[in-house]
Formats: C-alpha cells, structure tokens, sequence
C-alpha cells in the first residue's frame, strides 16, 4: 500500500511549484488531494493530473478557507492532512529603509494569515477524525540570516515557524501534529521570478549552497510527504529544515 493510503490531503498553493509536485507525490501514494488555489487553468489541471478535486480558494479569506475544507470534507468523507504551502515573495518586498507597507501588509495576508486561518478552520476537521497531520511551509529564512533584504517575506516566515511549534505543542495530545516545513531555495517559479529581477542575487545564493545547486521540487514534496505520513509518527513541533546544507554551514 502507499505510504498515505486512504488519506485525505488539502494543498494550497498547488497549482505550481512545490504545491503541486507534492500533490503528485501525495496521489502517487495513495492519497485522495484536494488542489487549492487561486489560478484556476493551472490549478484545474493539476487537480486533473492527480485525479483529485480543484478547489478556487484565496487563502486570506476566512470564508473562502472554510468553504474549502467544507467541500472537502464533502466530496472525500473527511480530512487528514493539510499542506499548508501557498505563499508569495514579491519582488517589491525589499530592504525595511525601503520597502512600502503595502508589501508588508500583503505578504503576511498572503503567507502568515493564510496559516492562521488554515490551521483555525482546518483542525477542527482533522480532530473529527481522530487526529492528523499539518505541516506548514516556512522557509529557512525563518532560522538564519540570509541578507535576502525581503524583510517582510523573512518576518512572514519566522511567524507561519513560530505557530507551527506552538500549535504541534497545543494539539500534541490530540493526535494532531504539526510541523514546520522550511526548504532552502527551490527551482520553482517562485524562485525564477525573483532570480529574473535580479540574476546576481542568484549567483549569490548558489555560492553560498554547500551543495551548489538549488533544491528541486520533489526534494520539498518527498519531506513533506514524510511529514504528512504516519511514518513521522513521533515528530511534532519541530523545524524540518530541506535546505542542501546552507543553515548549517
Ligand atoms: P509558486 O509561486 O510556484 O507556487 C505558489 C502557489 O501559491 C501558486 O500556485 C499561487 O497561485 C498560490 N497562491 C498564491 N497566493 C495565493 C492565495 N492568496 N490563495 C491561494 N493560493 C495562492 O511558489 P513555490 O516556490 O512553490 O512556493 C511554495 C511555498 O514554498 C511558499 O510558501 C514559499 O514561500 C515557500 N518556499 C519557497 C522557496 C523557493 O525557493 N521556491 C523556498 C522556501 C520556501
């Protein structure tokens, strides 16, 4: 049997990148995937590739996050895992002396409430079925200086780290783990548009990966597929960190 055999996952931000290589990983063994997002075309397709159900959903929105776990609950018989992955990192969020709080306020809509509100409404329906598994995707941003100068992003991260270990705290006795997820950089669109504003900044990055290269999609899906398994069974609150070396070097 597949190593998520009979589970049912919820992925945002699985229209592209790291999202929905997981969403393959995670069909691949066994489980039924629910592809959230907001682009549609992309998010139908992948929902398509996986056989699982394309749900529109802006995960800054406190209806929208619930109407999602609702029509999954539905359409699967209940929820036991959540992936909670959709995150942006916009070109604008620059240097504090510079940045405008038009970015801030976005980008911690975008990466942190969407974890609050995910984990708020998406618990409750992991509790019903007597416990499950959420890992949240942070980054290693959340753990070491990086001087990527996107202040909002980093701060966005070390927020979506800090209630994961809270939580994986809170819920620990009710069966419901929750871990962090933090992957060094990762050749995903993500990645491409920044790089593409500023093709130094990845040079840059990739001198200082002990690797010397960037992580590949389903090297982020295979750790979160781990985390969402029962194989990570004794694993709660804790900085799962994917990053080819660069935080502890
Ligand atoms: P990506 O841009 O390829 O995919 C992100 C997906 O999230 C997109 O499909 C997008 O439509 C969706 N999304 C954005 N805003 C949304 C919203 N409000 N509601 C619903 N969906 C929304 O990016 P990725 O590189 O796959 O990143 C996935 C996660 O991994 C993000 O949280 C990112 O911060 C994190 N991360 C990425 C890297 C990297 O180097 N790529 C490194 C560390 C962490």
């Amino acid at each position: 049997p597949g190593r998520l055999e009979g589970k049912v996952a919820v992925i945002t931000g699985a229209a592209s990148g790291i999202g929905r290589e997981t969403a393959r990983r995670f069909a691949e063994e066994g489980a039924k995937v629910v592809v959230a997002d907001l682009a549609d075309e992309p998010g139908k397709q992948a929902a398509e590739e996986v056989g699982g159900l394309y749900v529109r959903a802006n995960v800054t929105d406190p209806d929208d996050v619930r109407r999602m776990y609702g029509e999954a609950s539905e359409h699967f018989g209940g929820i036991d895992v959540l992936f909670n992955n959709a995150g942006i990192s916009p070109p604008d969020d620059g240097s504090i002396l510079e940045t405008e709080m038009e970015a801030w306020d976005r980008v911690q809509n975008v990466n942190l409430r969407s974890v609050y509100l995910c984990c708020k409404h998406g618990i409750p329906h992991l509790l019903e079925r007597g416990g499950g598994s959420v890992v949240n995707t942070a980054s290693f941003v959340a753990v070491m200086g990086a001087a990527t100068s996107q202040i909002s992003y980093t701060a966005s991260k070390g927020g979506v780290l800090a209630m994961s270990r809270e939580l994986g705290v809170q819920f620990a006795r009710q069966g419901v783990r929750v871990n962090a997820l933090c992957p060094g950089p990762v050749n995903t669109p993500l990645l491409q548009e920044l790089f593409a504003k500023d093709p130094e900044r990845a040079a840059r990055r990739l001198v200082h990966l002990p690797m010397g290269r960037f992580a590949e999609a389903v090297e982020i899906a295979n750790a979160a597929l781990f985390l969402a398994s029962d194989e990570s069974s004794y694993m709660t609150a804790s900085t799962f960190l994917v990053d080819g070396g660069l935080s502890g070097a």
